[in-house]
């Protein structure tokens, strides 16, 4: 079995009820292959030329997540395939990834992305813009896509008090806005919140998705 197999089936035997995306971002085409080849198949990238790429040289049976910022001039690329985009963050995004969807007569999931660090550079909602999000009555006629939950980063940090803290507050605002605004619903579960610094502190604070990369296929080099 090769390591990248055995780093997968440890995480996953060690929360079974969690889902791992396993994040390929920047990886050969090989090393998807050889990670599909051993029975994994859910894998998570950043970009959507990268995305878009791999999905046409791999297996159709993967299931693609798309987990970084994504444009909206580029929903049409990746709407015939994507299984869940992690990064929503505007009513206009959300309106295109509907009617894309709807164009390839799929329904697409998505997770709406909170600002949860004190970092900047990360991009997502805040917690009013997000309600604001979800108050708009034009989503109701949105029957392409399904609000699947939330998706945060914590900051990067070594104090672990910090990032526990920011999983605390997503996970607590994904239950108010589960009763406000889902509770009818029981699509609307998911919190996509912990990497691999960081996915222990993620799940104990109620994670049910977690993006891993570095863990699972060793440090990426940017510079290829
Ligand atoms: C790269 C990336 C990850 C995985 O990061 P690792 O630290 O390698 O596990 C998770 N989520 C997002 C949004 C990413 O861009």
């Amino acid at each position: 079995m090769s390591s990248i197999q055995q780093n997968i089936n440890q995480i996953i035997a060690a929360y079974p009820s969690v889902k791992l995306v396993a994040v390929t971002k920047t990886h050969p085409i090989s090393v998807l292959q050889e990670t599909y080849n051993g029975g994994y198949k859910i894998f998570g990238e950043n970009k959507v030329q990268e995305l878009t790429d791999k999905y046409e040289q791999l297996p159709k049976d993967i299931e693609w997540h798309l987990i970084g910022h994504l444009q909206t001039n580029k929903v049409k690329y990746i709407a015939p395939f994507v299984y869940m985009i992690h990064s929503i963050d505007s009513l206009k995004l959300l309106k295109e990834v509907n009617k894309r969807a709807a164009q390839n007569n799929r329904t697409i999931k998505v997770l709406l992305q909170i600002h949860i660090s004190n970092e900047t550079t990360k991009f997502g909602m805040s917690e009013q813009e997000c309600e604001d999000l979800l108050r708009n009555e034009e989503i109701k006629s949105f029957n392409n896509i399904q609000i699947a939950g939330v998706m945060g980063m914590a900051s990067f940090t070594d104090d672990e008090t910090i990032i526990r803290n920011q999983f605390k507050s997503l996970k607590k605002f994904f239950n108010q806005l589960k009763k406000e605004y889902f509770s009818s619903s029981t699509k609307f579960k998911e919190v996509s919140m912990g990497m691999s610094g960081d996915y222990k502190i993620a799940i104990e604070e109620g994670s049910t998705i977690i993006r891993v990369g570095s863990s699972i296929f060793g440090n990426r080099n940017y510079n290829q």
